[in-house]
Order: structure tokens, then sequence, then C-alpha cells
């Protein structure tokens, strides 16, 4: 299975096929724009895109044109033909086309890929072409047009972009299309696409009142409205009893620190553009804090520990800050503020495996709570050429961890892949990817493995022997931070969140005013049993207070006429359409209790 999994997305015929469709429509951009300059079109997630710079501004209708034009070139069935030449022979062909001209440089200095990625050796130069088209590229590429499925391929939106992501660079224009091996396949994605639009986690949390952004506030810097407060607390009473079950000890630590804490952890000067600004105070320069472990290891180092306190986990719900630029605050899933479900284990290398694999353990329990049915971690690992300088200077502790890390998951049957080069500074980390009841992607967590902080704290324990040894660290958050969590959750559930998740889990409507006071006495009697109720004593008819609790998803509904009024009973309509009338009230919160306890999946 492993192996398996491990077959990088890079290599896969779809990553052909959509970095092949991506040449093809530069063509046809390049047919009816000839002046335009092209830049880069690398394949991404679901698809792939391609910079331009453009003599006139392209708008959607331009698109069934552009799509027209490439479904013709794919049926010409043009070879892709691959040729390396040298950076000067290069510099011929693009002359007119500044972007591949600086590319060109970059290759020919070594220093970056086409893509502008830096890269460690020198590269080859080459180019591929097709029919009348010719790109600086290395592939890989489909071997003919034919390859490519005209009917299951779309354009799907414009947008701008800065060369090389770098503002101060000319804005250009990106062209976003999507291809996939069959029509069939295309049509499920873009399903997935309008059924996504519908749970927009920025939509819903608006409309179920969970969450708002206000100006005044700040970009990136969420409020948490009542209902958004309840999901709060039940994810920090889930994490709490798990995590006191899996033996955590909390802790709770201050959002501000002084300069030296970040320069000692390494923080400073390295993170520093993802930090607020620090404020002065009496002549000491004071950060908000990114992230919280600095401060456990603070708290781990408090006294001498011996082998008997180990395994430590401390664990916090801890509030950080981090600077994301604001082209890239996207709702709940990019922010500025975050509530993070963080814990440090602070174990020996004895210990190590099975602390780690509790860990995933976590994870997974986690998972099946959600119904979440697809997973994949991914194990990022140094490279030899960066050690010292973009990875901690420790060999034998990058290769120690990283095979403890991969006998775990092995041994755990953990679905994972590896990825060369992509560790954190400290460690080994690994990545969880997880997909929603729809099959949208989402990055959730991750968990890392460290060992140069402990070593920059100069963290340290009395061993069985005697003797002095460094713990290494688990950094984990299985439930990430509240914001991503739950803006995952709205878009997993479409709103429809389990009973014990739900902001209002009952909604006690009468028909008219008659049944008011009964209304709100069995309102008053499910709050006492700790069920979150609410009647509904507007003047509206009773099928508008239906429809509103409709809208906000409410799980159940207790509908009161005369006749329950009368015999003392309630009659229940469930969020799916399911209704069972006369019941005993007793009846009722029996079976909602027993399902709020259980945190479970049904009504
Ligand atoms: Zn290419
Ligand atoms: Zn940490």
């Amino acid at each position: 299975m492993a192996k398996q999994a491990r077959e990088l997305y890079e290599e896969s015929d779809l990553y052909k096929i959509r970095h092949s469709t991506a040449h093809i429509m530069a063509q046809a951009v390049l047919e009816m724009f000839p002046e335009a300059k092209y830049t880069i079109g690398p394949p991404v997630e679901n698809g792939f895109y391609y910079d331009f710079e453009l003599p006139e501004p392209i708008s959607q209708e331009d698109l069934p044109k552009l799509e027209k034009r490439m479904r013709q070139i794919i049926a010409g069935q043009h070879e892709f033909k691959k040729e390396v030449l040298s950076a000067e022979s290069a510099r011929k062909i693009f002359k007119d086309q500044p972007y591949k001209l600086e590319l060109i440089d970059g290759l020919e200095q070594g220093g970056f890929d086409e893509y502008g990625e830096p890269l460690d050796e020198k590269p080859e130069i080459s180019i591929y072409k097709q029919d009348a088209f010719v790109d600086l590229c290395r592939g890989p590429h489909v071997d003919n047009t034919k390859q490519i499925n005209p009917s299951a391929v779309k354009l799907m939106s414009i947008a701008g972009a800065y060369w090389r992501g770098d503002e101060h660079n000319k804005m250009l224009t990106r062209l976003y299309g999507t291809a996939w091996r069959t029509p069939q396949e295309l049509k499920e994605y873009l399903n997935m696409l309008e059924e996504a639009k519908k749970r927009d986690h920025r939509k819903l949390g608006k409309e179920m009142e969970i969450f708002i952004f206000d100006d005044e506030v700040g970009p990136g810097l969420p409020l948490w409205l009542p209902n958004g407060g309840v999901m709060i607390e039940e994810l920090e009473k889930l994490a709490k009893e798990m995590e006191e079950k899996a033996g955590y000890l909390r802790v709770r630590t201050p959002n501000l620190t002084k300069e030296d804490l970040f320069i000692k952890s390494g923080h400073l000067p390295y993170y520093a553009e993802s930090m607020y600004p620090p404020m002065d105070l009496e002549g000491v320069k004071y950060y908000v804090k990114p992230m919280n472990c600095p401060m456990h290891h603070k708290i781990f180092d408090a006294r001498p520990r011996s082998y008997r306190e180990l395994p430590m986990r401390l664990a916090e719900y801890g509030t950080c800050y981090r600077y994301e630029k604001s082209g890239e605050l996207f709702g709940l899933m990019r922010v500025r503020s975050m509530q993070m479900n963080d814990a440090h284990i602070y174990t020996s290398e004895e210990q190590f495996e099975d602390e780690f694999m509790a860990v995933v353990d976590l994870y997974r329990k986690y998972f099946e709570l959600f119904g979440i049915e697809k997973y994949v971690m991914r194990l990022s690992l140094h490279s030899k050429a960066g050690l010292g300088k973009k990875y901690a200077d420790n060999e034998r502790l990058w290769l120690k961890t990283e095979e403890m890390v991969r006998k775990a998951m092995d041994n755990g049957g953990v679905p994972y892949v590896e990825a060369e080069d992509e560790a954190a500074f400290y460690g080994p980390k690994v990545d969880v990817q997880i997909w929603s009841a729809i099959g949208k992607e989402f990055s959730l967590a991750t968990n890392q493995v460290d060992f140069a902080q402990p070593e920059r704290f100069g963290l340290k324990f009395i061993n069985s022997a005697g003797e002095e040894e460094m713990p290494l660290v688990i950094h984990r958050a299985p439930l990430s931070t509240h914001e991503r969590m739950i803006g995952f959750l709205i878009e997993h559930y479409a709103g429809a969140f389990p009973v014990w998740l739900s902001p209002e889990q009952v909604r006690v409507i009468p028909i008219t005013d008659g049944q008011n006071e009964y209304a709100e006495s069995i309102a008053g009697q499910l709050k006492a049993e700790g069920i979150r109720a609410s009647a509904d004593l507007n003047s509206d008819r009773m099928n508008a207070k239906i429809r509103n609790a409709q809208l906000m998803k409410v799980p159940y509904m207790l509908v009161i006429g005369n006749n329950e009024l009368e015999a003392g009973t309630v009659s229940l309509r469930a969020r799916d359409g399911s209704q069972q009338n006369n019941i005993k009230l007793k009846e009722f919160i029996a079976r909602a209790k027993e399902r709020i306890d259980q945190r479970s999946a049904e009504l």
C-alpha cells in the first residue's frame, strides 16, 4: 500500500495531461494575442494555469473561443517533442519573450528552475514543441495531443497574479483550466465544485450566524458569534476529554513574549515575516506569539526532569497570531488570529515510536468521529544538501527520526506519501490532508518531530542510568485551529452538524399563540436537561417558523398544537424530514441525550 500511495502526483498521467493542456492553452492564447508575453504554466491541484502579459484585457466571454481552438489543436494529433539546447540557442528562440529570457538566465546561473523555484544543482535547458508552439520546459508531457481527451478539458477562470508572486512586479493575467482523463471525471469534478459553492463556509458561516469579519476589527481576525462560540466550546470539550484520557497535562501561557525567547527558538529572524511587528515596552521588544512551543519548552524546563516524568504531554488551546498577506487571507482557512489545538510531547528516543503512534491514533479517532473517510499523511523529509542551511545540522537525528516515523506509520497501516526536501527546519513533519464529504481536499494539521528546539533550549532529563539526555519533542494539533476546523466542518456537513455540535439542538414551535406558554415550559425542561433549546414565539405562521429552523439546520423541531397541549406530548420533526407525532417529552429527551452523549452522527 505504501508504495502505491507514494506515487506522487508529479509522476501521474493526470499531471502530464494537465501540463500538456497548459501548453495547448498558451498556444491558443498566443494565436489570439500575438503580442502576448508568456511566463509559466504549471499543473496545480485539480488543473493548471498559465500566466500571461496581455496587450488587452481578456474576458470570461473569450474562454469558449479559446477552448474551441484548444480542441482543434488537440485533434491535430501533434507530438510533444523535447529538445535540450544551450542557453544561447534558447535566447534566440525566446528573443521577444522577456519573461522566458529571465527564466533562461536563472536556469543558466543554476539558481532556479523554469518555474522560478530555487534549485540546488544546475539544470539542463530544454524546450518542448507541439504544433507551432514552443515553450521553455523540462516536462514531463504526454507524447502526443491525442492522449488528451478534448471533452475532458475546460477553462475555468481568469485572475490577476504578480510575476513571481511579488507585488512589486507587474500584474499578469492568469488563466485557470482543468483537464481530466475522461469526460465523466470532468463532470464529477464540476459537480463537486457546484456543491462546494453551496457549502462554502464563508456563505454558510454568515447565514448560520457562526462568525463574521468586521472592517474595524481588521482582515483575517474573525469574530465568533454565539453559535460559533458554542461550537468552539464543544470542540474544546472533546479535545480535553480525549487528551485527558491520553495523559496530557493542561497549561496556559501568555499571548505576548519578549523578543529574546523567539531569538532563542530560532523564529527570529527567520520567521519574522510571518509575525506581527514588535511593540516596545521599557526598552524591551515584545511580540504576540505566532506559536506556543517556546513557552511550553520553558514549562518543561521549569525544574530538572526525570525519565519517570516522560513522556510529558503539555496541551493548550493557545491563541496565536500570524501575519498573512491580505491577498492570501481566505475566510476561516487563512486567518491572522487562530486558536490552536496545540500540544508538545517531550519524549525519550525509546518512547518515541509509541508516542508518535498514539498521536496518529488520536487523529484517526477524530477522523472516525467526523466521518472523514479519506485522508493521506505526507511525510516530509530533509535533504542532505540542506543540512546546516534549511535543516538543523544533525544527520544522525534526521535519519533516525525519519526512520522512526516511517516505521510507526508502516506498522500502523497509515496511508502516507513521502516528500523529499520538504521538512521543517527542526525535524521531519507529517502533513495531514483530508477530504470532505464531497471530495474537497483540505490540509488540516501537521504533526512534527523536533530535535532542534530541544537543543537550542538546552532541554534535558535524567535518564534511568542517571545521565543527562535530550528529549525529542512532538508538535501536534489534530483538531488544527478552531478557525480551520470549523471552516472544514461547515463545508463537510453543509452546516447540518451532528446534534452534539449543533449550536441550537432543539427548536420548539407552537402552532398558535395559545401554545406559547406550553412551548416555553418545554424549552425550559430541555435546557434543564442540558439540551440547547429555544421556543419560537414569533407571530409568524407555523410554516414560516419551520422554514426558519430549517435554514439554521436545527436537528430537531418540536411542533406543539392543541392536541399536544392537551395530551401533554410533543410532535417531532427531525432535520432529515422524519416525523414522530404525539410522543412523550421524556422519550424525546432520552433520544436526544443519547445522541449528544455518544457524539453520534445520527439524528
Ligand atoms: Zn511544460
Ligand atoms: Zn509547536
